[in-house]
């Protein structure tokens, strides 16, 4: 099932999006079954998770902290982990950026932009990114890549809605990448609303529940 279900997404999304397997609560077993179908981006939201699952499983896995990050467990993804989603602050930047030099590494990061009717949703206002895009203190973070940004639309039935909310970040990517043409990545798209957010500039996609099957919580 989960090999068929990459296979047919890797059929139906245009090739310039990159699908991230979101792998979170299920078990290595099934990562291995995506793996052998020829998944290598995963992502997953907890940080103590991600790093038993990258011990235990092919090297050459890309992983991707999708979820809202907690400073203090930066350092313990920071030598293999590939990028950040869900930068939502300039002390996170901090931090990551002190991680990342302990092993000279430069770590690739996006921010979390703020389009949803949703007070539980983190992210920035679109004022708040053109001010750290502009910031020189960020600017002289060496560890850290700012690559593009990410959004995440409310959780409704109203197709309407989401697209309007995905359609505002998109202008906004546009509009930054004028001048900041390092920005390469917009992360928009679940599997409830990836269609719309394709339709909507997408270039990379979160995929869950549509490739693993649900999330059972009661773990
Ligand atoms: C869980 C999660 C997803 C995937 O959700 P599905 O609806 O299962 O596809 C995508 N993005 C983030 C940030 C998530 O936490």
């Amino acid at each position: 099932m989960i090999q068929e279900n990459i296979h047919n997404f890797k059929k139906k999304i245009p090739e310039n999006v990159t699908l991230v397997a979101v792998s979170k609560t299920k078990p290595i077993a099934d990562l291995q079954e995506a793996f052998d179908a020829g998944q290598r981006i995963f992502g997953e939201n907890k940080v103590q998770e991600m790093v038993e699952k990258y011990d235990v499983l092919p090297k050459d896995i890309q992983w991707h902290m999708i979820g809202h990050l907690q400073r203090n467990k930066v350092k313990y993804m920071a030598h293999f982990v590939d990028l950040i989603h869900g930068v939502d602050s300039v002390k996170t930047l901090e931090e990551i950026n002190k991680q990342a030099a302990k092993h000279d590494r430069v770590i690739k990061c996006l921010l979390q932009a703020s389009i949803a009717d949703e007070e539980t949703k983190f992210g920035l206002t679109f004022d708040e990114i053109r001010a750290i895009l502009k910031s020189n203190e960020v600017a002289s973070m060496q560890h850290i890549a700012i690559v593009g940004l990410m959004g995440m639309a409310t959780f409704t039935e109203d197709e309407t809605q989401i697209n309007s909310e995905f359609s505002s970040l998109k202008s906004l990517f546009d509009d930054l990448k004028t001048s900041h043409p390092t920005l390469e990545i917009l992360s928009m798209g679940m599997s409830g609303d990836y269609e719309i957010a394709i339709k909507n500039g997408s270039t990379m996609i979160r995929v869950g529940s549509s490739i693993f099957g649900h999330r059972n919580y009661i773990v």
